[in-house]
């Protein structure tokens, strides 16, 4: 009620946005000049370059044909849940006409649910790799069409978990899998695997490889990656129905993260701000290049895919 009320009109939300993206004042996204002349509908005219900002600009919402209120109920719903909400139920929600709107603007959001430039886990972190989607006769070790391979990094926090970060991946390869860990994990840190020989010659990190028959019986190698692996597949089984393709699976792993990240924040309040504030923060990238960027040999998207997001929204 309060969230309806508070941005009930489009130029709540506009004042909200402007907030976040400029919390020191106005800044030209042309020419980082500071000074401009406010226009109407939150347009702003560059006092150096004439260029005229609007606070959607270069943001995910640039372009978008919901008005802004609907935007923020669909941040409010998604960020109001524990488990999220998924296409239908949105929907259902925000009395949107179509399936295909409710399911476009999911995926837009997700893309926010990555922060830019965000912080590498450190300390211990355990890593492994999992599968989701159909079995496939004769298939190991690879990305197929029907199946996503996953890999998982978790932090050792103590007994429990801290930071995760999860990833699409096309193969378990020495060069994936190192590329992965220099992108995900502090150097310096102990990374914790099992005994993959592509694990080996980790250069710049402490590599704690556990292998099986060392361990007691039924005391797990990587208790925490396979914790937050069980946990994503009954979150993607419950929410989600289990139909995800391995095409968007990694908007999938951001949303997961996103929620994993921020379970022990007791407000739903501050993750709806912090969506909003990763929202205009993001630049609007085009959705093929996010949904290809770690398959290195992409069969080509499907077109419609591409075009309901594009367009409907
Ligand atoms: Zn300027």
């Amino acid at each position: 009620m309060e969230m309806e009320r508070r941005f009930a009109g489009v130029e709540a939300c506009r004042r909200y946005l402007f907030h976040l993206r400029w919390p020191e004042g106005f800044v030209c996204p042309h020419c980082g000049a500071r000074q401009a002349w406010p226009m109407s509908r939150c347009r702003w005219l560059c006092a150096a370059c004439r260029y005229q900002a609007s606070v959607t600009g270069g943001t995910i919402f640039q372009d978008s044909h919901l008005p802004l209120t609907i935007w923020f109920r669909a941040m409010w719903h998604i960020t109001s849940q524990k488990t999220g909400i998924n296409a239908l139920g949105l929907q259902r929600v925000l009395g949107l006409g179509s399936y295909r709107t409710a399911w476009a603007l999911l995926h837009k959001l997700r893309r926010a649910m990555v922060r830019p430039g965000r912080d590498k886990l450190r300390g211990v972190v355990e890593v492994d790799e999992t599968y989701w989607g159909g079995e496939e006769e004769g298939v190991v070790g690879r990305l197929t069409e029907k199946k996503s391979l996953i890999i998982v990094a978790a932090e050792e926090d103590g007994a429990g978990i801290g930071r995760v970060r999860l990833q699409c991946i096309p193969d378990v390869t020495k060069s994936t899998l190192h590329s992965f860990i220099a992108q995900a994990v502090e150097p310096g840190s102990v990374v914790r695997t099992d005994g993959l020989n592509a694990y080996y010659g980790l250069e710049g990190y402490r590599h704690d490889r556990r292998v099986q028959r060392a361990q007691p019986d039924g005391k797990h190698l990587l208790p925490r990656v396979h914790l937050v692996i069980s946990l994503l597949k009954r979150w993607l089984l419950g929410t989600h129905q289990g139909a995800i393709g391995p095409l968007y699976m990694d908007y999938y792993l951001d949303e997961f993260s996103f929620r994993f990240n921020r379970r022990k924040s007791v407000s739903r309040g501050k993750l709806f701000y912090r969506l909003v504030q990763q929202a205009v923060q993001v630049d609007p990238v085009p959705i093929v290049s996010l949904s290809n960027h770690n398959i290195k040999n992409p069969s080509p998207p499907p077109e419609q895919h591409i075009n309901i997001l594009e367009t409907v929204l």
